[in-house]
């Protein structure tokens, strides 16, 4: 019943609001034409009154001639009668030829007319400002391509909006993703009365997300691309791509690779590789869950531990496995290496079949959950803060004075307080964990949109500390970050997607390595690592310098914004 009442409000609801301001103009123009239709009767009394003193004039003054001449009177002596006559004819006469437009202003009717038009203007303008009209619809409404559903396809819309077809199975009952995403699309507008006009439906490979990177597709959202560099890390140049809707953000970290650049580059080192999963056991006796962790991390049980874990792909190889009792209940933190993935399915797969092996050995080990926490993984947490988690990276560099002062416009003294007052104390006194930076997340977040990585990792891959110092006799600034889990992958989950594929390929790191499995997936870290570099560089130098305020004014102000 419910849902009836709901499939009743139409579209067509939504298309009423957007093209009442038509039919608002529409009126208008209706009431200015019957105005001009109907005269108003005072010219036309007027008109008639004029008409009637010319030809009765003309009239008294041919029939006063024709007496004269009857008469043979002269005609120039003109008595007083025949001249009121004169008089009343010069009048009308040029009244009438006034009128008819053909001497002097615009005819009365005319005027009237715009006169009316004028009126009508004002009212519309006093309209427009106090009655509320709806607005009109934004221009992206107004581009965007009617989605055209056949006949055969309007019954499935219906069948959705009844709840008679599940929306999930429209991609396998039609084995057409595009056509599947435009019958939702449609059935979700019946169902919401609500327009998605702006959100785009079409050039977009739906084939390419099926089962793999998101279901139940009704569109996409488009987030602009700008680019930052080139970055000079490592001896390479880099281009690097920053999704985002930040303004600033793209600039800002620009200025930090020219920085980066006129001082000859920065350098970085992959300290450690490795994904983590924690599954959660529980045992009968804290005894038994202590008697799993000896055996775990018994250096004798290792490889018969590894043989099982890394049975589940070529890639994933075991490194460590690291335990915590709570109680009765055991938490394994099993590392892997995981190749160019990023590796959460991989070591997931390895984690299960470690848990089957065991299941022989510790038959009375009751798994609570494959993930237990301990991994942690998209939550704020001291294990990968200490532990690391997926790519741990150093990276640093020394700006001289002079780019320091020109290109920064800030002196290296003002940075290092900044940054000690700053990201070491004032973290410190907010207790962060692992947020001892300026902006590391709004890097690491544009960067892991635009590659296609998984943006809500940014929760521990932007753990970062920014440490800054005086060298060569305290002229030039020795600038570094440290970040212990960065989690990045070239290969799997949205890597794959035609435009995040081709920000991976401008970084020359799109795919698996063909030289040395995991060696794009660890060059795409370091550039991560680089990027927060110039972007921590740039935005300390901006508050240093107290410019902050003034460039979010000139970047993010835009006068195109209503
Ligand atoms: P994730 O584990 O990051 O979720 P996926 O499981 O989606 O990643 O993708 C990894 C898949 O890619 C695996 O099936 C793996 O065998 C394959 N693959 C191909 N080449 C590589 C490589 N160089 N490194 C890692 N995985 C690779």
């Amino acid at each position: 019943m419910e849902l009836k009442q709901i499939q009743q409000i139409p579209l067509t609801s939504t298309s009423t609001s957007i093209s009442s301001p038509v039919k608002h103009k529409k009126s208008i123009t209706n009431i200015d034409y019957s105005f001009s239709e109907n005269p108003n009767p005072a010219p036309s009394l007027l008109l008639y009154l004029t008409n009637a003193v010319f030809f009765a004039a003309v009239y008294f003054l041919l029939v006063s001639w024709r007496d004269k001449i009857r008469h043979s009177k002269p005609l120039h002596v003109i008595s007083s009668s025949e001249m009121a006559a004169l008089l009343a004819f010069a009048a009308s006469f040029v009244y009438l030829l006034g009128f008819f437009g053909i001497i002097g202003s615009n005819p009365p009717q005319e005027q009237e007319q715009q006169e009316e038009e004028e009126k009508l203007k004002k009212k519309k303008e006093n309209d427009d400002d106090h009655v509320v009209t709806p607005p009109p619809p934004p221009p992206a409404a107004i581009k965007s391509d009617p989605i055209i559903i056949s006949s055969d396809d309007e019954e499935i819309v219906k069948g959705v909006a009844e709840g008679r077809i599940p929306s999930y199975s429209l991609e396998s009952k039609l084995g057409d993703c595009k056509r599947a995403a435009a019958i939702r699309r449609k059935a979700l507008e019946r169902i919401t009365g609500k327009s998605l006009d702006g959100l785009p439906l079409e050039s977009f490979d739906y084939e390419s997300i099926l089962g793999q990177c998101c279901e139940m597709p009704v569109g996409y959202v488009q987030i602009p691309v700008g680019i930052a560099g080139p970055l000079l890390l490592d001896g390479e140049e880099y281009s690097v791509p920053m999704a985002t809707t930040e303004g600033c953000l793209v600039a800002s970290t620009n200025r930090g690779c020219k920085a980066i650049y006129a001082s000859g580059g920065a350098t970085s080192v992959v300290l450690r590789d490795g994904m983590t999963r924690a599954p959660v056991v529980r045992f009968s006796t804290a005894k038994r869950a202590a008697q799993l962790k000896l055996f775990l991390e018994d250096p004798l049980s290792f490889d018969t531990i590894a043989t099982a874990f890394n049975k589940s792909s070529r890639f994933a190889r075991l490194q460590t496995i690291k335990c915590a009792i709570a109680g009765k209940n055991l938490y394994m933190r099993f590392t892997c290496s995981t190749g160019d993935a990023m590796g959460m399915n991989m070591v997931s797969k390895g984690v299960q079949n470690v848990l089957d092996f065991l299941q022989t050995d510790f038959p009375d080990m009751d798994i609570i959950g494959i993930s237990g926490n301990f991994c942690s993984d998209k939550k704020p947490a001291a294990v990968n803060w200490i532990e690391g988690r997926g790519k741990s990276v150093v990276c640093e560099a020394i700006i001289k004075e002079e780019v320091v002062n020109k290109v920064l416009k800030t002196d290296v003294a003002s940075l290092v307080e900044l940054n000690m007052l700053k990201n070491l104390t004032g973290s410190a006194m907010a207790g962060a964990l692992g947020g001892f930076n300026a902006h590391a997340a709004n890097i690491v977040s544009a960067l892991y949109i635009a590659t296609g990585q998984d943006p809500a990792q940014n929760i521990e891959s932007s753990h970062c500390i920014t440490m800054m110092e005086a060298v060569n006799e305290g002229k030039d600034l020795h600038i570094s970050v440290t970040m212990p889990s960065i989690e990045v992958g070239t290969v799997g989950g949205g890597t794959q997607l035609a435009s995040q594929a081709a920000c991976l390929n401008l970084l020359g790191v799109k795919g698996a390595s063909n030289k040395v499995p995991g060696a794009n997936s660890r060059r795409l870290a370091t550039v991560v690592a680089g990027a927060v570099l110039a972007g921590e560089l740039s935005l300390m130098s901006a508050i240093a310098a107290g410019q902050l305020v003034k460039s979010h004014m000139k970047y993010n102000r835009s006068s195109n914004k209503p």
